[in-house]
C-alpha cells in the first residue's frame, strides 16, 4: 500500500472503523488514547495527522468519524489485516492475538496484488479469526 501510513495511523483508522461502523459507538481522541495506553495528547497528535490526510474529521462532542477517503482506506487496511490473520491462524497454526499483532506491523505496507492473490489462495474468507468480517472490495486477482 503506497498511503505513506505509519503503524499507528493504520490502527487508529482500523480502531475508528470498527467502532464507530462495525460497532456503532461514537469514539474520542480520550478513548483511543486508553485503548492503545498512551496519553492523550500522543493521540491527539496520530489524529492530527489523519486529519490532515483527510482521513477523518472531529465532529461535536470530540467524536472522531471517517471521511469517505478514510473509509476506503480502513476497509483495504482490515481487508489486508484480517486476509493476513487467516493465513497466519491456517496456514502456520498462530494463535489469534499473536497473528493480529504480527497483522499490525504489516497490514499497511504489504502489497495489495500480493493481498490480492493471498485472498484467492484462501478462497476469499468470509471472517478473520475475531470473527470480524472481510470486506472484499476491489480484490480481484488480474489476469496477465
Ligand atoms: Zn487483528
Ligand atoms: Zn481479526
Ligand atoms: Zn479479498
Amino acid at each position: 500500500m503506497s498511503r505513506n501510513l505509519s503503524r499507528a495511523e493504520s490502527c487508529y483508522l482500523k480502531r475508528i472503523y470498527t467502532s464507530t461502523i462495525e460497532d456503532g459507538r461514537q469514539i474520542t481522541s480520550g478513548d483511543l488514547a486508553k485503548m492503545f495506553n498512551v496519553k492523550t495528547p500522543s493521540a491527539i497528535d496520530i489524529l492530527n495527522k489523519l486529519e490532515k490526510k483527510m482521513y477523518i474529521k472531529k465532529e461535536k462532542y470530540g467524536h472522531i468519524t471517517l471521511t469517505q477517503a478514510g473509509y476506503r482506506v480502513a476497509v483495504e487496511l482490515l481487508h489486508a489485516h484480517r486476509v493476513f490473520e487467516v493465513f497466519l491462524v491456517e496456514a502456520l497454526k498462530m494463535k489469534s492475538n499473536e497473528a493480529c499483532e504480527v497483522a499490525d506491523c504489516v497490514d499497511h505496507v504489504l502489497d495489495k496484488e500480493v493481498i490480492t492473490r493471498l485472498c484467492a489462495y484462501l478462497n476469499k474468507p468470509e471472517k478473520c479469526c475475531h470473527n470480524r468480517a472481510i470486506i472484499h472490495i476491489g480484490c480481484e486477482v488480474r489476469r496477465k
